[in-house]
């Protein structure tokens, strides 16, 4: 056996982090780790065991599928688990969402939608129409190209800036004035932007940030009547996280493009979607093979991935989880409201099955490490986002856990403010 063979953990400073905690099974919304303590997960995986860990219909359904095809090549090859997703995927999505690009991971959707977006232009003869629009608190993926549509100064991705090519980072137009700003610019620069990129209603990743379905809209239709494409990147808000199946509901809208991830397989197996109306996949029809959208990988569409998916859209059907969210959005309301007025709290933001928290600094390393020490202590699993404390549970959480969490939460963040105000 070599030494140093190491489990290299993401986002983390090696030398001062903690050493992760082993976990040797999961069950409903508990971790139990390897040193025999339980945890209740308060960040379901990065948003993704919506359903709670090992529900039984989606292990069955990977079960029976490994037993009959694991997976097969999507060139040129197809399976009945991806047809059939597909069309439900486009039976669940507004307009002419219809045709489904399938990868394995959030980054490499939304890699596929915006190269999509800019050969939809290609194919158009406007090749100028190739700078993408994002926003500031963003989060669209770690690969290179979606690091370029990534908040650049708050965002993870600074040390890449030199190489990453140049796009129109604004601040979200929240307000009539904003908006009226964001329209003079967009009529200015339109013309060499291919696409809109937004993480509908709550931007996940850069501190739970959220806005209203009505600046949603107004930005989708400025969009259009700019003839600048819109992608939706529902990869952290798809499936029940914010009280409707998608967030584009709730302002009613139709992006062009939509890209789906994190809860699709209910946590389980990686697995995303891209999603284009008719008019962008029209196109790319044509005579001519340069027309054609280039782009697959390996494992996309893959078999157990797409079982798991389609045996999660069976539980959102035949279980109760808008009434879940529901209770929970309650619960968090509840739980959190008082810490309004706690000194170093500048925030609390709840929407659906999301609660976080804003403290008026960012937790140093050693701040960080202190409170995911005292989280696990105490029976709970949370992972703070520099100055945001939230959580995002399993929407089958039960209400005691539930209850116990956000005590919990609520605590650690009382002892953080007593310590924030003596220094
Ligand atoms: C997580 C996330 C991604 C990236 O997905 P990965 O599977 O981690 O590559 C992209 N966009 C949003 C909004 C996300 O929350």
């Amino acid at each position: 056996m070599k030494a140093n063979a190491t489990v290299w953990l993401p986002y983390a400073q090696m030398q001062t982090t903690l050493p992760p905690f082993e976990v040797q099974s999961t069950q409903g919304s508990k971790l139990l780790l390897k040193n025999g303590k339980t945890l209740i997960d308060g960040v379901a995986s990065w948003w993704t065991a919506c359903h709670g860990y090992n529900h039984p219909h989606i292990v069955k359904a990977i079960q029976e599928q490994a037993a009959v095809l694991p997976h097969v090549m999507m060139g040129g090859l197809v399976h009945p688990q991806a047809t059939r997703l597909a069309e439900r995927l486009a039976n669940l999505l507004p307009g002419t969402l219809d045709y489904v690009f399938f990868s394995e991971s959030g980054s490499v959707a939304v890699e596929i939608a915006m190269k999509m977006a800019l050969q939809f232009w290609m194919n158009h003869n406007q090749p100028n129409k190739h700078r993408f629009i994002c926003f500031e608190n963003g989060y669209h993926g770690d690969t290179f190209f979606t690091m370029s549509v990534c908040d650049p100064i708050d965002g993870m991705h600074r040390l890449f800036q030199r190489v990453l090519p140049k796009q129109h980072c604004l601040s979200l137009p929240t307000t009539d004035t904003l908006l009226e700003t964001f329209a003079t610019w967009l009529k200015k620069h339109a013309h060499e932007c291919a696409a809109l990129l937004i993480e509908p209603l709550v931007q996940g990743a850069g501190g739970m940030k959220m806005h209203s379905p009505q600046v949603l809209q107004a930005i989708t239709s400025l969009c259009q009547q700019h003839n600048v494409l819109v992608i939706a990147d529902e990869i952290f808000t798809g499936f029940l996280r914010t009280g409707t199946l998608f967030a584009i509901e709730q302002a009613k809208i139709i992006p062009d493009i939509i890209c789906l991830s994190k809860a699709l397989t209910g946590g389980t197996l990686p697995l995303a979607a891209t999603i284009a109306t008719k008019p962008i996949y029209d196109a790319f029809l044509s005579n001519d093979q340069s027309k054609a959208l280039m782009h697959g990988t390996t494992f996309m569409g893959n078999a157990l991935g797409c079982a798991a998916a389609n045996a999660s859209l069976d539980l959102f059907e035949s279980e109760p989880r808008l009434k879940q969210v529901h209770a929970i959005q309650t619960m968090l309301c509840e739980a959190f409201s008082n810490l309004e007025d706690v000194p170093g709290v500048t925030a609390v933001r709840v929407k659906g099955a999301i609660g976080a928290i804003e403290l008026a600094r960012a937790l140093t390393p050693s701040e960080m490490n202190r409170f995911k020490e005292q989280c696990v202590n105490d029976g709970i699993w949370c992972r703070p986002i520099q100055n945001v404390v939230y959580t995002t549970p399993a929407l089958t959480i039960e209400p005691a856990q539930l209850s116990y969490l956000t005590q919990s939460i609520v605590k650690q963040v009382l002892a953080w403010s007593t310590l924030f105000c003596h220094a």
